[in-house]
């Protein structure tokens, strides 16, 4: 069937939805129907994980779903697969999210040039973030390192935004089948074998958890973000990183909730200030932003890597530590307090390398960003942008304490010590006080003070 000059490509990517999405407009701007495509691309595909590959295809059928089983999903390398897409229906553009991670800025190079061979335009219309990553610049030109001025322009930058009014209906979808040839159609692949609960995946999903969490926790959020025991965050960040829900949608409906909103705000521009300082330091990803840290001596041989493995497993001894570490393999998600404290641990108490949990992390996070990831673990060893300083090292114990004062928590995650006599309330967190603590359970594999101390020497020795 023969193609007019009007007939575009939407290339989904890591925004699997149809409101608020730039893209469906910029292509209804340009084109009278257009053919939705999603590429399994291998280079992305194998790092993802299988807990992360799962989520992504719900979401992929999610969104074939509502766009009436128009969706086509082919199998390949994008710089080859798209222009062949491109040609096989006749497009004079192709509409992408712009995507600023090291290995999509290559990808989409690539992929603009071999459009360009063809004639064909590559649109690119908004990004997974608030703000374009590396637009945000002190007045020099050079880059913010530190949190707090960068979120004043921030600030300045997100006034008024509001989202794109998009739905599955802005767009006339072409029929898959009616392309002229080009790359053979893939079936979404079926779930893996995975030992996670994952979050409900797609758009809809992502709606409903959100208005709950506003309806129920917005408010609050200030006072219990900080609370693993209790359901106060939004979980909204695996819904960001596969994009069904726009940063953009959840700050326009979050205004007007007084310290709840203005505290939510906060967290998503830390999360683009990670990408930002990622734009302009690629290699933050895999080495220490400071490199000061190059220097750090670090435990890698044979008992590094079986205190790793404990670490890994949630049987070092620290109840909050291994109860983090267990919400982790059965949610694929942990608390942010959690995950602080889990990586000065590792840090700070083993003196394992940073990069040895955030590749833990990455493997078995369902939201595994690299951006977010990679600084929020150089964050807590003290190598990053804007870090911790590094004297100030998490106590397992207080921070458990503190932050799960019943116990409740580590009563959930850590089922030989929920039922203990003795440990009821707090005394959960130190389970080693019992005359009798419960054999099922390890003592701690570390003496606290003892490490902090050997942290600080090691910090002083640079
Ligand atoms: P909420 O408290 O509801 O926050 C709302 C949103 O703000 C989140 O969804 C997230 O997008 C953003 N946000 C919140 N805190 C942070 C933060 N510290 N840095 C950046 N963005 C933030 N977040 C990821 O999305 N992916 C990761 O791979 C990831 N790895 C991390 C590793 C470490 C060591 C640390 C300390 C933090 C990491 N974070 C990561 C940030 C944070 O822990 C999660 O975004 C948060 O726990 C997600 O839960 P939520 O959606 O309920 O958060």
């Amino acid at each position: 069937m023969p193609w007019s000059d009007s007939t575009a490509v939407v290339w989904f990517r890591r925004d699997l939805r149809v409101h608020d999405q730039p893209i469906l407009r910029d292509a209804a701007a340009r084109a009278d129907r257009a053919l939705a495509l999603f590429v399994l691309d291998p280079a992305l595909l194998e790092p993802s994980g299988a807990r992360r590959r799962t989520f992504l295809y719900r979401c992929l059928r999610a969104l074939d779903e509502s766009l009436g089983g128009k969706l086509l999903v082919v199998k390949g390398d994008p710089a080859d697969v798209v222009p062949r897409i491109a040609g096989a229906v006749g497009a004079a553009t192709v509409h992408t999210a712009a995507d600023y991670n090291p290995y999509g800025r290559k990808r989409d190079e690539a992929v603009e040039k071999a459009l360009g061979e063809r004639d064909v335009e590559l649109v690119r219309s908004g990004s997974p973030w608030l703000t374009e990553p590396g637009s945000i610049t002190k007045s020099d030109g050079e880059p913010y390192k530190v949190f707090t001025p960068f979120s004043r322009e921030w600030t300045k930058r997100i006034a008024g935004s509001e989202p794109v009014e998009t739905d599955a209906q802005t767009v006339r979808w072409m029929d898959p089948s009616d392309r002229d040839g080009g790359p053979r159609a893939a079936k979404i692949p079926d779930d893996e074998a995975i030992d996670a609960e994952l979050p409900e995946a797609g758009e809809k999903a992502a709606r409903e958890q959100w208005e709950a969490f506003v309806d129920e926790h917005l408010t609050d959020y200030d006072d219990v973000r900080n609370r693993p025991d209790k359901p106060g965050t939004s979980r909204m960040s695996v819904h960001l990183k596969y994009g069904t829900v726009h940063p953009r949608t959840l700050l326009s409906e979050a205004r007007g909730n007084g310290q709840g909103a203005t505290s939510y705000r906060n967290e998503l521009c830390f999360r683009d200030f990670y990408a930002h300082v990622l734009w302009h330091f690629p290699r933050s990803a895999r080495e220490n932003f400071d490199p000061k840290f190059d220097r750090i001596t670090l435990d890698t041989g044979k008992q590094a890597y079986e205190k790793f493995e404990r670490w890994k497993d949630g049987r070092t001894g620290f109840p909050a530590i291994d109860a983090a570490m267990r919400q982790l393999h059965g949610e694929a998600w942990m608390h942010n307090r959690m995950r602080m404290a889990v990586a000065s641990f590792l840090v700070k108490d083993l003196h394992l390398p940073w990069w040895w949990g955030a590749r833990h992390f990455m493997d078995l996070l369902v939201d595994g960003e690299l951006s977010s990831n990679q600084h929020g673990w150089q964050w807590a060893a003290g190598s990053g942008t804007d870090a911790a300083p590094y004297f100030r090292v998490f106590n397992p114990v207080t921070q458990g304490e503190r932050f799960d004062p019943q116990g409740d928590y580590v009563r959930r995650w850590v089922p030989e010590l929920a039922d203990v006599e003795g440990l009821e309330g707090k005394k959960v967190h130190e389970p080693w006080k019992l005359e009798n603590p419960p054999a099922d359970y390890p003592a701690p594999m570390v003496d606290h003070k003892a490490e902090r101390q050997e942290a600080l020497n090691r910090f002083q020795a640079l």
